[in-house]
């Protein structure tokens, strides 16, 4: 610049001359001088997002990450008039967690199996695909479905976190990668699932596997040479071996027991935020590794740095401050929920403060600079704790709470969370966070003896006591409190403002808008707008599956966009059975969907599905097999299967599995044919006779569920509703392939 800056003011007319050559390089190339790289993102962009509104170049928009879009053409006036500008359908078939990147022009966005997809965000049309090939095996490691959450955009590079713990980085203008490195330990259960974040010239990766024996931590690699500059371990390891640091010495006090063989868990799964202000990594660390703290840590305490939000140096991965949300977790409660960076009033005066909802129920507000905790309240109903000591920071536990008897202990929430990795959104214009929140309980009891599988997850809690009883009065009256909510929360003055009753838990992610608006896509298979300022409903479009993942706003070329991707799974519909049924049965349709106000485009009809018959043989083992059989399947199967065998309509119902009937049975779980599609054999831990048993179970149920009128097996329209008992035609994989990558 400079220099052609001289050469203008010494020789005009050569200049002049020069510049015409350039331009007609320009046309040759097919683009004007002034067209971005693909993803030429770098610190100041993202710094100053609000002067391209246009643009959603990091994960949550802004460093601040309050996924607050500043466009209003679509607004609480005109919302009604909006519809589908185009879709496009993907080739997973598994939940879709990410939030899109959109950087002039282009969209950038994972799915599920960490496939990443380039659009043209005004027409849908595919600029690239590209699939790391994550072995379809790896999907045993991970507790909570095969999904990725997003990408981060830094200087012409796209960057991913695969399932099998990779980073690697792309070029944005092609897909082609430019580099790649393993960032775990592949001996242990590692797996990737959250979006990376790139802070000055740093690429900021975690990893998840707390209920898998693995040991938390968060790394810093350089992005332009893939080399690794700093990792911060969340949990201090062998006390025996030297400390990686000096803060982690003091944090093995908090400790007891032999934790470090179990791994501990503090794994950084999800939020990863910088601010610019302070100049402070923060990063929400999650649950104790198993989560059952006799096992984990026997003689108690709290337990450093599990469930905790941690602010660290960028450059060094030093250690700065911590605050503790949940000391000495129990229950799975994570403090990996989104962060949110804003500047509210406290005691009427504006202050910089750090917005989060973890799972354990609490909002808290907390100084960005000190961590000093300025305020913390439930924001649904919670019975583990009764409120925050804001003289210690601490939660007041009641007595249910560390499950200390031999019977169940139905705490609230439980391991799904009062708010799980769904993006929440803050509004500086309504003052407002809006927290898709879930509302289900989990019966937490000791098993009576504990060993580590390596092929299952290891909570540490009964899995059979915390399985669906079968009493249809009992059943109904657990189903009955489980339920969600989108629900408008004051983070000054600590309260609900209002709320949208959801028929169950498992609701999408948060966009709100200067249009006055609050979009959501619902577990039921919706994706709404709502008045910001007062939740009232202005607009709904029937998405054909459950919508989970955080919608953005963008625009081309001068046009309002909002985008979300589609696709129905996660944990909930994996794991939770019949509970899941409470959110609605919609079966998974992998689509991105964009909108824009006279969008015109239609969703093709729903796929054509055939209605499985549940005929198992005859129900023959003894009372003590099936026993063994329910305690086998729920330790290996119910995570992904669905709890006692019911599931939530992503992976197959083994009910009406054929497989009930033949050897093939056995080919599949111990022969390991389905690997590809993530279903790995279980024969280094599962004996031939205990694959029997669990088949035994399984056979029972379907006998059982046979004579129930109830929600599992009552009878269901035929459209979206009941897919656990349907399955595709043809394979959707093969046949939507063709659609999806057509280039
Ligand atoms: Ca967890």
């Amino acid at each position: 610049m400079t220099q052609r800056k001289s050469l203008f003011g010494m020789v005009p007319s050569l200049a002049l001359i020069f510049l015409g050559a350039v331009c007609v390089l320009c046309l040759a190339a097919g683009q004007t001088a002034s067209a971005p790289k693909p993803a030429g993102v770098d610190g100041s962009r993202i710094v100053q997002a609000d002067n391209e509104p246009g643009n959603w170049m990091t994960h949550g928009r802004t460093y601040s990450e309050q996924r607050f879009s500043p466009l209003k053409e679509i607004n609480d006036q005109n919302v009604s008039q909006l519809g589908l500008a185009w879709y496009y359908d993907l080739d997973t078939n598994r939940g879709q967690e990410a939030t899109p990147l959109v950087i002039d022009g282009n969209m950038y966005f994972t799915t599920a199996w960490s496939k990443v997809v380039s659009l043209n965000a005004a027409t849908g049309k595919l600029r690239w695909s590209y699939d790391p090939k994550v072995p379809g095996e790896w999907a045993v490691n991970a507790c909570c479905d095969v999904v990725n959450r997003g990408l981060a955009a830094w200087k012409g590079k796209l960057f991913l976190g695969t399932l099998d713990g990779r980073l690697i980085a792309l070029d944005a203008a092609t897909g082609k990668p430019v580099w790649e490195r393993v960032t775990v330990d592949r001996r242990y259960r590692y797996t990737i699932t959250g979006a990376p974040r790139v802070v000055k010239d740093k690429v900021i990766i975690g990893n998840g596997g707390a209920e898998m024996g693995v040991r938390g931590y968060v790394s810093a690699y350089d992005a332009a040479t893939g080399n690794l500059v700093w990792r911060f371990y969340t949990v201090p390891g062998d006390p025996s071996k030297p400390f990686e640091n000096p803060v982690l010495a003091k944090a093995s006090k908090t400790w007891t027991g032999k934790w470090w063989t179990l791994g501990g868990g503090g794994t950084v799964w999800d939020s990863i935020v910088y601010d610019p202000e302070s100049d402070l990594l923060y990063i929400g660390v999650g649950n104790g590794g198993p989560w059952n703290q006799r096992i984990r840590s026997p003689q108690g305490g709290d337990n450093l740095f599990l469930a905790s939000i941690v602010a660290l140096k960028p450059e060094t991965g030093q250690y700065v401050w911590h605050y503790q949300e949940t000391p000495g977790d129990m229950w799975d409660f994570t403090s990996s929920q989104q962060i949110i960076l804003a500047t509210i009033s406290v005691d009427g005066k504006p202050s910089k403060v750090l917005l989060h909802a973890p799972k354990n129920g609490f909002f808290y507000v907390l100084d960005r600079a000190t961590g000093a905790l300025i305020s913390a309240q439930p924001y649904t109903y919670i019975n583990w704790a009764t409120g925050v000591d804001m003289k210690t920071g601490r939660p007041i536990e009641t007595p249910i709470a560390r499950y200390p008897g031999d019977d169940p202990a139905p705490v609230v929430p439980g391991p799904l969370g009062a708010h799980s990795w769904q993006p929440m959104s803050y509004s500086p214009l309504t003052g407002l966070v809006y927290i898709p929140v879930n509302d289900v309980g989990f019966k937490y009891k000791s098993p009576d003896h504990f060993v580590a599988h390596e092929l299952s997850p290891n909570y540490g809690v009964d899995v059979v006591a915390a399985g669906m009883p079968q009493d249809p009065a009992i059943k109904k009256a657990i189903l009955n409190t489980v339920k969600g909510q989108l629900v408008a929360w004051d983070p000054v003055r600590q309260k609900k403002v209002w709320a949208i009753e959801r028929p169950g838990p498992w609701n999408g992610g948060v966009l709100s808008t200067a249009g006055n608006l609050a979009f959501e896509g619902t577990a039921g298979g919706n994706f709404e707008a709502y008045r910001a300022d007062n939740g009232e409903k202005l607009w709904s479009f029937a998405a054909q599956t459950g919508v989970m993942a955080g919608p953005v706003s963008y625009t081309v070329n001068g046009e309002q966009y909002v985008a979300v991707l589609a696709g129905w799974g996660g944990v909930f519909p994996l794991a939770t059975g019949e509970v899941s049924f409470k959110s609605g049965r919609v079966r998974n349709i992998s689509r991105m969907l964009v909108f824009k106000l006279g969008g015109k485009a239609s969703l093709p009809p729903l796929p054509e599905f055939q209605e499985m018959a549940m005929d198992a043989p005859a129900s023959t083992a003894s009372a003590a097999q099936i026993k063994n059989g329910e305690a086998l399947f729920q330790r290996y199967c119910g995570g992904c299967h669905g709890d006692v065998a019911v599931s939530g309509g992503v992976l197959p119902d083994l009910r009406y599995s054929p497989t009930l009937a033949n050897e093939q049975w056995f080919d599949i779980v111990l022969g390991g044919i389905l690997k590809p599609l993530g279903m790995t054999s279980f024969a280094k831990e599962i004996s031939k006779s205990d694959a029997a048993t669990i088949r035994d179970y399984v056979i029972f149920r379907a006998n059982q569920s046979k004579t129930q009128t109830d929600h599992d097996a009552g009878s269901s329209p035929k459209t979206a509703a009941c897919p656990s008992r349907m399955r595709n035609v043809r394979p959707r994989s093969s046949v939507w392939k063709l659609r999806a990558i057509p280039q």
